[in-house]
């Protein structure tokens, strides 16, 4: 059952039913459903004359620059004086794939004082209360699935196109790993459908996503595995990666992308981790994938910064990778009791 909260979709209708200059801002190092979600919103509003940009804190993955859209993306970190400008001279600013105002960095006290109304739309769990508006749905799979309901709701399904059905889907397949978490409905399907009938090409779009690997991230996918390690008492299993590993592959983003995955995919693993050594930032990116009730949303927010939902969550530290293993360990053995929290 989908909990809708706050947003009542006919205010929204009624301040898009004019013009405006809307700015969508989806969360820093964006993945598949925050671009998703943020292009298919592109493409719908364009549509209604809104003069529309999509600013993103930072770089995204290539293996999402084929999109349609991606031209108009401004990158915060590389265009900032140009990215201010649009957000000073904003009617309505769109958020999507993300809920606390942190999750989009050095952005955060620009929002904070910029003063045009903020819309949330997102599936995060505990979101903040900055916006004007929320759709904020825990229950839903992907951000990119609640911007369709979004649009359906306002009663524009008829303005769905192939633009933004391949967006869409893209985001819902990224954020259900192929339809295949717990969070992917018979309305997922559903919807899946309603895209598939906009003309998109769905095998052609996993081709894109999942089979534009370079060589050098199939060796760092090498090391990866090589450095597995299980914690059998626990079901865990977990990676690390330092940046001299990186640097060894030429890593460019998007190239960990997924990597989490390995160690759930070995029988009886329940809990997987992997962290990320990231020498320029400072900071060991950190993420955490589940199966069944740890909750590494929980787990996350205690004790490495970060959250999520309940069984895909990420964080990071500015601990060394020797450091973080073994606090990681140290909690585990620690007999749940910070675990349960
Ligand atoms: P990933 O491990 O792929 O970076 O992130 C897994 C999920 O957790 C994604 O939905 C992502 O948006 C969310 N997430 C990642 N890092 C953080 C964080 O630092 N804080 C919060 N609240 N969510 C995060
Ligand atoms: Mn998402």
């Amino acid at each position: 059952m989908s909990i809708m909260k706050y947003l009542a979709f006919k205010d929204v209708k009624s301040l898009l039913n004019s013009p405006k200059k809307i700015v969508i801002i989806p969360h820093y190092n964006p993945d598949g459903d925050a671009i998703g979600s943020a292009l298919g919103l592109y493409h719908y509003f364009i549509q209604k004359k809104h003069k529309t940009s999509i600013i993103v804190p930072n770089d995204y993955p290539k293996f999402l620059k084929w999109l349609t859209g991606t031209s108009v993306i401004i990158n915060f970190e590389s265009d900032v004086e140009k990215a201010k400008q649009i957000l000073f001279s904003a009617d309505l600013i769109f958020t999507v794939d993300f809920n606390a105002l942190h999750r989009i960095g050095d952005m955060k006290s620009i929002l904070e004082s910029n003063t045009a109304p903020k819309i949330m739309i997102d599936h995060h769990q505990q979101p903040e209360d900055y916006a004007a508006y929320m759709y904020s749905d825990v229950e839903m799979g992907s951000t990119s699935e609640m911007i369709y309901h979004f649009i359906n709701r306002i009663g524009d399904s008829d303005l769905l196109n192939k633009s933004i059905a391949e967006a869409l889907y893209t985001g819902i397949v990224t954020d259900t790993a192929s339809f295949r978490f717990p969070k992917t409905t018979p309305t997922t399907h559903n919807v899946v459908a309603k895209l598939m009938n906009c003309g998109i090409n769905h095998s052609e779009i996993h081709n894109k996503i999942y089979d534009s690997n370079s060589f050098d991230r199939i060796k760092l996918l090498g090391i990866a595995l090589n450095n597995l390690k299980i914690i059998t008492q626990h079901n865990a299993a977990y990676i690390t990666l330092s940046q001299s590993e990186l640097d060894s592959c030429n890593y460019q983003k998007g190239d960990t992308e997924g990597l989490v995955n390995y160690g759930l995919s070995i029988k009886g693993i329940k809990l997987a981790a992997i962290f990320i050594e990231n020498k320029s930032e400072g900071i060991v990116k950190i993420s955490f994938r589940s199966k069944g009730n740890f909750d590494v949303n929980k787990f996350s927010r205690h004790h490495f910064n970060g959250g999520g939902h309940k069984n895909a969550a990420g964080g990071k530290s500015d601990l060394s990778l020797e450091k973080i293993v073994s606090k990681f360990e140290f909690l585990l053995n620690d007999n749940g009791t910070s675990l349960s929290k």
